[in-house]
């Protein structure tokens, strides 16, 4: 798939309306290039519902999220093959985040009548390629028509070891908090975007260029769920004390993380990873990079706790950084400066920030 230029826009050209082809055509011409490939998918598209085969001694996760235009995205710069494959990756990430393998997805989509069918179409092959991606079937799903703007619905079925589901309660005084990649480029993707937005509003002819911030957009418009680091912990045989994924920013996660299990942590500043296209996102906005990793949402990486034993088989891989740690409750949640300072952290951010934002 194409991710070289991220930006651009084909969402609304007029080809063949949807209207002119019908439920049915529509719905033959979007899956027909669909393909089964897990052992479990019995039977996908075709019948009233889809058949799948539940794994011994295993427990199914299930999940759903929906994504609105005009709230979750906006057509007039995300590219529909880009839309696709987020819509499905941030499926595929609520399933890590109990650490699950994803296996299929069902998608239910609202489109006007005048929406065209080759625009659809690049939707769904930003949906097959993240499906041959993460190695999940499409199996079903829904054609509705709508009056105000695209809605995509997207539910997932993934799969795991009982013992081995992590949920977000269950951190221990003394883990070690750790995040996967790196915070805050989702956030500044999305601000580059709408800024060449305002910029393109106030002239037409106006190109607004992107080059040098690839990094961000792509962060932005098609993040990756973090199955690699579900691959890991599977290879060195760990299992987190607990597990949420970044949808939101670190800060309100963390709150989750720590108002859900009744203990409560410190994370130090100097440790937070954060790229350098962020902190050139952030200065050109006149702002922290810090605001858009504590309170930016997107990024879709993981956030666990490892008992320390854990911790020290993997604290060499590149595909995590530690952040902090667990402390009791009485402590509360805190963020340490570069100068080893403690900061209650709200669940907006960092108080120090909030001025700067
Ligand atoms: P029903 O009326 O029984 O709900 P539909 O005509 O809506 O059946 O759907 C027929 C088949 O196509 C079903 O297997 C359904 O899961 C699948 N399907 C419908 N819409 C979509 C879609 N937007 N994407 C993928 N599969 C779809
Ligand atoms: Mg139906």
């Amino acid at each position: 798939m194409e991710t070289e230029n991220p930006a651009g826009s084909y969402g609304k050209q007029a080809y063949t309306q949807v209207g002119k082809l019908g439920e049915f055509g529509l719905i033959k011409r979007l899956t027909e290039k669909i393909i089964l490939k897990q052992p479990s998918s019995i039977k996908g598209i075709g019948d009233d519902a889809a058949v799948i085969e539940p794994g011994k001694d295993e427990v199914i996760l299930f999940s759903t999220d929906m994504l609105a235009e005009g709230i979750h995205f906006d057509l007039t710069y995300t590219p529909l093959q880009h839309l696709g494959y987020k819509a499905v990756s941030v499926n595929v990430s609520d399933i890590c985040a109990m650490n699950g393998i994803p296996t299929q997805i069902t998608v239910s989509i609202g489109v006007s009548n005048q929406f065209s069918v080759e625009a659809l179409e690049e939707l769904y092959k930003g949906m097959r390629f993240a499906c041959e991606e993460y190695g999940i079937d499409l199996v079903g799903g829904d054609t509705i028509s709508s009056h105000s703007g695209m809605v995509i619905s997207i539910s997932i079925l993934g799969r795991a070891k009982k013992e081995e589901v992590t949920y977000r309660n269950t951190a221990q005084v003394d883990d070690i908090v750790c995040v996967s990649g790196d915070l805050g480029a989702a956030c500044a993707g999305l601000l580059v975007l709408n800024r060449g937005k305002e910029m393109f509003n106030n002239d037409p002819e106006a190109k607004p260029d992107l080059t040098g911030y690839e990094y961000v957009l792509k962060r932005q418009l098609m993040p990756q769920a973090r199955v690699d680091i579900i691959g890991l912990f599977k290879t060195e045989h760990i299992v987190p004390t607990a597990m949420i994924d970044i949808s939101d920013g670190l800060s309100s996660e963390v709150h989750h993380l720590c108002e859900d299990g009744k203990i409560a942590c410190i994370i130090d500043e100097e440790r937070i990873p954060i790229n350098d296209v962020v902190k050139k996102v952030a200065d050109e906005f006149k702002t922290s990079p810090m605001a858009y990793a504590l309170s930016g949402g997107e990024d879709y990486e993981l956030l666990f706790t490892l008992s320390k034993k854990d911790f020290e088989k993997i604290k060499n891989s590149d595909k995590l950084k530690r952040i902090g740690e667990i402390v009791t409750a009485s402590h509360g949640i805190s963020f340490r400066d570069r100068a080893g300072k403690l900061h209650p952290l709200s669940a907006k951010g960092w108080d120090g920030l909030q001025g700067e934002n």
